[in-house]
């Protein structure tokens, strides 16, 4: 399936520069829409904010000029009617906005009937459910033409990216809404040019529908994000890596993939097996504390338990991380069943 390419300005700037990227963009026929934000979500206040309409007139002219469509951020439901005014026939729902079902409400209300295209960020928060309600609200207002878009996720711990791709929970919208084609924005994922290749090849490995990338005519001169864009030639040169990565050969490779999937499948379901025998015995053990009057959370047994795995899983080759996370996991699950 072709892949679907957005490119453009983190933010309109001036009618010049606008033109510039978008003489480039538009003698790359890679390049199905041109993205470029009207109205900026500033975290802080005093920022540069977007210059609204004016910067909406050029796009409608210049999207006559050199036959382009643009795309843009809507965050009120008056954006939408300034949008259909202008020709602008996609716009998206910034990650801010996927997060307010109020604002995702009174959007939809605004694009009933419209016949946009809308292209949903996913929340700033690591939740699937608020980005599935928002597509579900879109649907439920007739919208018919969605796209997901995976920006990455605001984090205490970021790891190194300015936005924590947390691939998992795009892989999880995928699960729930496969006919929904899932863009990947690998600019606000990495924060940083140097990132945002690796993270556009990932989301080619991941199979995603296509990409949207931050280009400026200038990057160290942008007014917003200069750090994350890139320059039309970064940006080929990326569109090339990323457009001629073979696609991967089905018959082949599925005959050598069914052997060892027939292992893993194995593998999960001895793990789940062994599971439910662990928590069988928190089941008994439960038990022997309530007749002892013991607590259920021991903090020195814990630590132990702790300590003895994740020296296992070092010796193992295993992420501390990961086996941390995991433990965790499973004994918040034996505390909850240990208290009935
Ligand atoms: C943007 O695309 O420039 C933007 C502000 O996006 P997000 O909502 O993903 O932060
Ligand atoms: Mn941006």
């Amino acid at each position: 399936m072709a892949k679907t390419i957005i490119a453009g300005p983190c933010s309109v700037e001036s009618r010049e520069q606008l033109r510039d990227v978008t003489a480039v963009l538009s003698r790359m026929p890679q390049v199905t829409l041109i993205r470029a934000g009207v109205w900026k979500p500033r975290t802080r206040p005093g920022g540069f904010e977007g210059l609204g309409e004016p910067a909406l007139q050029w796009m409608h002219e210049l999207a006559l000029e050199y036959g382009v469509r643009y795309c843009c951020e809507v965050a009120r439901p008056e954006h939408v009617e300034l949008c259909q005014r202008h020709g602008i026939d996609t716009v998206w729902l910034g990650a801010r906005t996927t997060a307010n079902p109020f604002m995702v409400e009174e959007i939809c209300e605004a694009l009933k009937g419209s016949g946009m295209s809308v292209l949903v960020k996913n929340p700033v928060c690591p939740d699937a459910r608020l980005w599935l309600g928002a597509i579900e609200r879109l649907r439920q207002a007739g919208v018919a033409n969605i796209t997901a878009v995976h920006r990455g996720f605001s984090m205490y711990n970021n790891q190194g990216y300015r936005n924590a791709p947390l691939w998992e929970i795009p892989m999880e919208l995928r699960h729930e809404m496969p006919d929904v084609p899932m863009l990947c924005d690998p600019s606000h994922i990495g924060g940083s040019r140097e990132l945002v290749e690796p993270i556009a090849l990932a989301a080619r490995l991941l199979d995603y529908d296509g990409l949207m990338v931050e280009v400026h005519p200038h990057p160290a001169d942008a007014w917003t994000d200069g750090s994350q864009q890139l320059s039309p030639d970064e940006f080929n040169t990326l569109l090339d890596k990323y457009l001629n990565t073979p696609a991967p050969a089905d018959d082949s490779l599925s005959q050598r993939l069914t052997p060892l999937r027939q292992q893993i499948d194995d593998i999960d379901h001895s793990l789940l097996t062994l599971l439910a025998r662990r928590m069988a015995l928190s089941r008994q053990i439960a038990d022997i504390k309530r007749e002892l009057h013991s607590p259920v959370y021991q903090s020195a047994r814990w630590a132990d338990v702790l300590a003895d795995r994740l020296q296992l899983a070092s010796d193992l080759g295993l992420d501390t991380d990961f086996t941390r996370e995991m433990l965790e996991k499973i004994h918040g699950e034996s505390v909850r069943v240990q208290l009935g």
